[in-house]
Order: C-alpha cells, then structure tokens, then sequence
C-alpha cells in the first residue's frame, strides 16, 4: 500500500499532511486488510449482522472522525476536495473494495441530502456526519438499468406519502438509518413520475429482506427493501415532485468516479498480489517474470492501470462542467473493464491455486467481477457516453 500511497503523493503534494490520511492509512493497515476474508455479513430481522471485527472498524473511523468527511462542513462535516475523497476510494479499493462501496453509498445519500431543504439538511447531515449510515434506493425488479421505469409507489395521502413496493440490490440495506428511495409518485411510468425520498429505518411497513449469497463484496450488505402502506411524511420529499430522477442521475455521475478509484485500488492490489507471486514461483528453474510474456503481460496490467487513473484524474478536472457526465462514465467503464481484466489474467498467472476458493486472488476476482454493475454497467456507460457525444457534436461544424 505504501507505493500506492507515494504515488497519490505525487500528484498531490502536501496530501499526507492532511489530518485525516495517517490514520486512515493506519486503520486500513491493521483492521481492514487483515479482516478482508472474514468479514461476511447477513442481514437479519431488518439488520446487516457482522463479526466483532466490523464493530471495531467502524468505531475507529468514528474516532478519527472518518464519516465528516462525506459531509459539508456547515452541516457537522469537514471540508476535503474530490480529488482526497478519490484518494480514498482507491486505498479503499486496495483494502476492501465492499467497504468502498458502503461509502460511496453512504456519500450518494448525503448527496441526494444536499438537493433538499435547509430543513432536511439540518436534521439529517449532522446524523451522517457522526456515524449514521445512508443508502440509495433505485433498482427494483422491473427498473433496473432503465431507471425510469421505477414503480414503486408513493400516493399523497394526507401529510404523508404512502409507499407500497420493493426495491432489490440496495447497498448497505440493514446498515444504513437513513435511505434515499427513488419512488413513483404519479402512478404511470416516466422520468416526471418520479420524486425522491429519505426514509429512516424504523418507519412502520418498512422491512429488508436478505437475498441470496453474492460471489464477492462479501462485507457489503446487499438486500431488498419492502414498503407495505408505508407512511413516508411529506416533508421528507426531497426537492421537487417529478424531479427525483434528475436529482439521482446528477448524484450518480459523482458516484462514477469513485467506484472507477475502488477499481484502480482494487486493480493495484491485485497487481501486487501478482506480481509478488510471480516473483517467487519458479517454474523450468526460473521464476515465473524471468518470461518475457509473463512480464509484459504484468507490465501491460501496470499500464493500463495508470491509464484507468489517468481517465479518473482527467474527470475530477471536470467536475462542474458540461463534459463531467461524460468523463466519468468514460472513467468508470474503463476502469472495472481494467479491473475485470487485471483480476482474470492474475488469476490464470497463479496457476491452479488461482481457482481455489479460499486463496486472496479469487476473493480479490469476485470483487472486481462485481464493479461492472455499480452506477451502472458497462453497456449503459457507452449509452451515456454516446449521448454526451451527439448533444456535444451533432452540431458542432467542422473546420
Ligand atoms: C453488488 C451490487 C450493489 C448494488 N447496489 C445498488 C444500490 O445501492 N442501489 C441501487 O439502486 N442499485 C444497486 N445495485 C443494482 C445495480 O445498479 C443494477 O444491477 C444495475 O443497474 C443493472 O441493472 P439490472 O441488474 O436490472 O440489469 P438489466 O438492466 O436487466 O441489464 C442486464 C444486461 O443488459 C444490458 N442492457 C440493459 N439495457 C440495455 C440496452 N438498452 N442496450 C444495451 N445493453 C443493455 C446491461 O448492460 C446488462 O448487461 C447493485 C448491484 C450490485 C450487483
């Protein structure tokens, strides 16, 4: 972790002197990377149970005041840039690509928290700040890369909402207090049905359900939500009525670039699993590098890695600008197609150990298979990508 850490450095000159990096560095050396294979959770009577290990995980990034830095610092925050925010998501992704996404998670909520009222803002961010987990709430069974197809229903009754449906995958489903649920709220399908919520975890009707065992991302707990007459009061519509989607796709386009750095983290550390590995394997008298093919192909992993944090980089230099939707999705289909390549071609460089269950490499390989589907799989990013490309081209004249 520590050339990783020498070469956020790099670009960033100063960053380790920042209040926060030696002790996060720290917790991810001594609690996170040793724990990486154990910790499983499950999701009971509406809870993420977990080993005694996740309890001291997670107050030790209480202690360090770890959960400020999602949040503003008029709201109980600390203030830190993107590119920090970025840095972290990809020592996460060395560490424990799960935990990366429960924060990511966590951090879209209070996204979706800052498009709402001064209100809202003030009864929920500090909450955040100090420890209360968030989820974001989208896909269902019918409304999954088609977003607009959201069913689930919130009919105005009185001073509430009521919610009736189900919602399926939700990261940090019986972690999070607070859940921002994308809902229906016109009962026919379209972008301008749709209006988001934050829903606490003890509202009444309200209960999560575990879904079977994921390959991988085994800390990251990953349920469905079911909302039965759920009484959901009317002040906690965020922004407007019909503009739900709009909010949640500019939250998205955030949560791109951060998944795209647990790729490259996770990418990097499956790289130096590799590499340490094919070092010390002697296969014909020699070790598995003194191959040419095998070094290039190591070489051409490192490569592509630097070039998956090039595309990164170059995104964070957009934030705010009209080109951002666009490079982040570039960011992250390249990143977890490098992930995903990095962790298939590792895992055939280890030979028949590569396959076995129980060795870090094939965890490490069912983490990067999962990063296809965050904020959006790859097929959607091209979709993305190309109707950024025809708004920007389609009239631009050439010459
Ligand atoms: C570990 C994990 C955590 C998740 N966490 C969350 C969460 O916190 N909140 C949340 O709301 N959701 C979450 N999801 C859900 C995730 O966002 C969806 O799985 C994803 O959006 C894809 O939807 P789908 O699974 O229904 O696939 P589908 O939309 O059914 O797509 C199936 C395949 O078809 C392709 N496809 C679909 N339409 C087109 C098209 N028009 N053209 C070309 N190809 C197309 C897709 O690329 C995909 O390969 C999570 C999923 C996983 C696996």
């Amino acid at each position: 972790m520590d050339n990783l850490v020498n070469i956020f450095d790099s670009f960033y000159p100063g960053w380790r002197e920042r209040r926060y990096v030696n002790r996060f560095i720290a917790i991810l050396k001594e609690l996170v990377i040793p724990t990486y294979s154990i910790l499983e959770t499950r999701i009971e009577n509406h809870k993420a149970i977990y080993p005694k290990e996740w309890g001291q995980i997670v107050s030790a990034l209480k202690e360090a005041h770890f959960f400020k830095l999602f949040a503003p610092p008029e709201y109980g925050g600390e203030k830190v840039s993107e590119q920090e925010i970025y840095f972290m998501m990809e020592l996460f992704g060395y560490a424990s690509p799960g935990l990366g996404i429960i924060f990511v998670s966590h951090g879209r909520a209070i996204d979706i928290l800052l498009g709402g009222s001064e209100q809202q803002k003030k009864e929920y961010l500090p909450r955040m700040a100090e420890g209360d987990f968030g989820a974001i709430a989208i896909t269902e069974e019918k409304a999954g890369s088609d977003a607009s197809a959201v069913g689930l229903r919130a009919d105005r009754v009185g001073p509430h909402y009521v919610f009736n449906g189900q919602k399926i995958f939700i990261s940090n489903s019986g972690l999070a207090r607070l859940y921002a649920i994308l809902a229906n709220t016109k009962g026919v399908q379209g972008p301008r049905s749709l209006s988001v919520f934050i829903v606490e975890d003890d509202l009444p009707g309200f209960t999560i359900n575990e879904l079977p065992k994921k390959d991988g991302l085994s800390v990251l707990p990953t349920g469905q939500l079911i909302f039965k007459d759920s009484p959901v009061p009317a002040k906690n519509l965020v922004g407007n009525e019909g503009m739900g989607l709009v909010l949640t796709l500019d939250v998205i386009d955030r949560g791109r670039i951060h998944i795209a750095g647990i790729c490259c983290g996770l990418a990097y550390r499956i790289f130096r699993e590799l590499y340490q590995y094919a070092h010390q394997r002697r296969q014909f008298d020699h070790p598995l590098t003194s191959s040419q093919d095998i070094s290039f192909q190591i070489s051409d992993m490192f490569t592509r890695i630097n070039a998956a944090r090039g595309l990164c980089l170059h995104a964070l230099k957009q934030v705010g600008t009209s080109y951002y939707r666009m490079s982040s999705s570039q960011a992250k289909l390249f990143a977890s197609q490098v992930v995903m390549d990095v962790a298939a071609r590792a895992q055939v460089l280890m030979g028949g150990r590569g396959y076995f269950r129980n060795e870090l490499i094939n965890q490490l390989s069912a983490d990067a298979r999962g990063m296809e589907y965050l904020e959006g799989t790859s097929n959607i990013q091209k979709m993305i990508i190309g109707r950024e490309l025809f708004r920007m081209y389609h009239k631009e004249k050439v010459g």
